[in-house]
């Protein structure tokens, strides 16, 4: 059987494929793949009974418990010395900031509400860390970025300082696509830079101002994600070289603040003007946050098939199982999490694109691996630790191909590859995708940043070529308008929410199409000698060539 044919037949469920005979071989796979299956995966990982998939939690258990025993229905072997799992130890660190934040120095001291102004935590594992009167900076974009000649900490002690910076990066709605990128989001506008940049400079706090444009989420996602218990991995240092207070303000509290201070207008065309200068705003901000720290273990998922020829080079694919638990019930009094998209159907797709490679009786002649992380939601968390804790050397790893929150809406005529543009894996893309009549396009939203919030960055990060595709826009059965429609409504009303729930009526076709390229490519990545590298101008580069020892 070819390639093609294997991935006609992966994608049997949404399609008539006119001319393919069925025998005893195709009907096989044709069952081990259907969409039955991807739908009854996402069922059992969404049910309420796992309670959110958080890690440490009895849902965790189950969650891992029945991945591993997919993996090894699926026919894989344990992928880390004989275990399906591989430990990863992490800290929980549950921030309580105190009720208000008071920021004195100007006329009237101002007050803001926690939760609906701001958010606060630390990751210094400490029983409780405080800002006390410290000195307010506004530091606009809070990037420094040597190849772009911009350094917003410029001549600036911050020292005992906390800094309110922007989120997204000056290159945004500037209008000059070589600027930063223009639109699309560089690394130094996500906000986990935001932090490890202020924590370089020595500040005691950092706070982001969230708009909900430039960061492509609202406040609600920033509320969800930032507040109660936070996974870290643990370090040496107690991450106390980190800020004692991370936080977050409204952009309405900001606003409020910065006029208090004598700053109006438009804070974002003030902070990219060309030369711009960190502003003392002549104010201080006092704030506590109280911890309570939980040390445990939580676990990746791998297993393997190992290759006829090159065993020892692998080809990774990688999902995140973990979502965001139990949190505040909803309107109708739903309290769980369940993340049926986001990420079951990810790790539906590892496990059928598994059973593929099982299925076919071509044996790949390097290393396929599967691995489900633990800990995306809390700051992609689980493949930072395989990434730098790698059971197959990453000089040896092909590619990382990964798959986090898979449309839900059908099949598409066009197929979305997150940060186009990096690496010769999206070749590979782009082959398939000609041969299958479909297109492919960039991110939905350039300027969101999607290739720095999904697991495949952390392997990118260490220059293993990483590549994470999903559905676009144009529906094959409802046409364009559906697809952008069935995404805006994701967005807005499920993504993060407690409304990311398993239905029946769950469209998953798109999702075989996706791991049906997925399934390909690896496929093919599997039987070559060559490693597909980056493209020039990625940030990435210049690592992977390191590591190869080019
Ligand atoms: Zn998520």
């Amino acid at each position: 059987m070819t390639i093609k044919q294997n991935f006609l037949l992966l994608i049997a469920g949404i399609a008539v494929v006119a001319g393919c005979k069925q025998n005893s071989k195709t009907e096989q796979i044709d069952k081990s793949i259907s969409a039955d299956e991807i739908k009854s995966q996402i069922a059992v990982l969404a049910a309420d009974s796992l309670m959110g998939r958080k890690p440490f939690t009895a849902g965790e258990n189950k969650a891992i418990a029945y991945i591993s025993s997919q993996f090894k229905k699926a026919g894989l072997e344990p992928g880390n010395n004989g275990t399906y799992f591989q430990d990863v130890p992490m800290v929980e660190i549950t921030s309580k900031p105190s009720a208000t934040m008071q920021i004195t120095g100007g006329k009237t001291p101002i007050s803001f509400t926690a939760d609906s102004d701001f958010v606060a935590s630390t990751r210094q594992e400490v029983l409780g860390v405080e800002l006390k009167k410290s000195p307010l900076v506004f530091a606009g974009y809070g990037v420094v970025a040597p190849e772009y000649g911009w350094n917003d900490y410029a001549g600036l002690d911050v020292k005992g300082k906390t800094v309110i910076v922007l989120v997204n990066d000056p290159g945004y709605k500037n209008g000059n696509p070589a600027f930063f990128k223009g639109d699309t989001m560089t690394y130094y506008g996500r906000w986990t830079y935001k932090y490890e940049e202020a924590a370089r400079q020595g500040a005691a706090g950092v706070i982001i101002v969230h708009q909900t444009d430039p960061a492509s989420y609202g406040w609600k996602v920033v509320q969800n994600s930032f507040t109660g218990a936070k996974l870290y991995l643990t370090e040496k240092d107690k991450h106390m070289s980190r800020c004692k207070v991370e936080g977050w303000i409204t952009e309405a509290a900001a606003t409020k603040l910065l006029a208090d201070a004598g700053i109006t207008g438009d804070i974002r065309s003030i902070a990219r003007k060309k030369g711009f200068k960190a502003i003392p705003l002549n104010r201080e901000i006092s704030l506590g946050v109280t911890t309570k720290l939980k040390y445990s273990t939580s676990h990746n998922v791998i297993g393997i098939i190992k290759g006829s020829a090159r065993p020892e080079e692998t080809i990774l694919y990688t999902a995140h199982w973990d979502h965001l638990g139990v949190g505040k019930p909803d309107a109708k009094g739903d309290s769980i999490y369940n993340g049926a998209v986001d990420n079951a159907s990810g790790v539906a797709a590892i496990i059928a694109v598994a059973k593929a490679f099982k299925a076919s009786k071509e044996k790949p002649q390097r290393s396929v691996v599967f691995l489900a992380v633990t800990g995306e939601e809390q700051g992609l968390l689980g493949s930072e630790y395989y990434a730098t804790h790698p059971i197959f050397p990453l000089n040896k790893t092909v590619a990382d191909l990964n798959m986090d929150a898979l449309g839900d809406y059908g099949s598409t005529k066009d197929i979305a590859i997150t940060g186009k543009g990096q690496n010769e894996l999206e070749d590979y893309v782009e082959e398939i995708a000609k041969a299958e009549g479909l297109t492919t396009v960039g991110d939905r939203k350039p300027g969101s940043g999607s290739y720095y919030r999904s697991d495949h960055f952390n392997f990118a990060k260490l220059g293993v070529p990483a590549l994470d595709i999903n559905n676009g826009s144009i529906s094959v059965a409802n046409g364009a308008d559906f697809g952008e429609k069935r995404q805006k409504d994701y967005n807005e009303n499920r993504y993060h929410q407690q409304q990311d729930n398993y239905s029946d009526r769950m469209d998953v076709t798109g999702m075989m199409q996706v791991a049906g390229i997925m399934y390909q490519i690896g496929t093919k990545l599997s039987n070559e000698t060559t490693f597909p590298g980056w493209k020039p101008g990625s940030e990435f580069k210049a690592v992977r060539d390191k590591s190869m020892g080019k």
